[in-house]
């Protein structure tokens, strides 16, 4: 979509700070981050949310790729957490689908 901001980021026109990069997957630092690891998980194609994901495979690689850089910077044991917002009432801004990944403080339940 030449309109979407991650897909840019995908094409490389526009930078992040790419912390894992696949055929499928791409992860980089968020711009805006809300804990001391903030790492936003993508697919590569445009898929605009959750309600549009019809790959479970995509599905399941996103999170197990979360779960690995969460193991890489040593957030595994001492444990992390995982987001996906879907439209409005989710607080979704970006509309092609993002997983969150934060950790390195104690995040608090239920979310804000
Ligand atoms: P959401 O509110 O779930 O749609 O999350 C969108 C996230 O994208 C926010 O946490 C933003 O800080 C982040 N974000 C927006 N623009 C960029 C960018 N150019 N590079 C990295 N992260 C971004
Ligand atoms: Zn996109």
């Amino acid at each position: 979509m030449s309109d979407c901001l991650f897909c840019k980021i995908v094409a490389g026109s526009i930078k992040a700070n790419v912390v894992y990069d696949d055929d499928e997957v791409l992860a980089f630092h968020d711009l805006n981050p809300q804990a001391p690891l903030h790492v936003l998980v993508i697919p590569k194609r445009h898929v605009e949310n959750l309600n549009a994901l019809d790959d479970a495979e995509l599905g399941g690689h996103l999170l197990r790729v979360a779960a690995q850089i969460a193991h890489q910077h040593g957030y595994a044991e001492r444990g992390y957490r995982t987001v996906i917002n879907c439209n409005a009432d989710g607080g979704q801004t970006v509309f092609h689908l993002h997983v969150h990944l934060l950790a390195g403080r104690a995040l608090h339940w239920p979310p804000g």
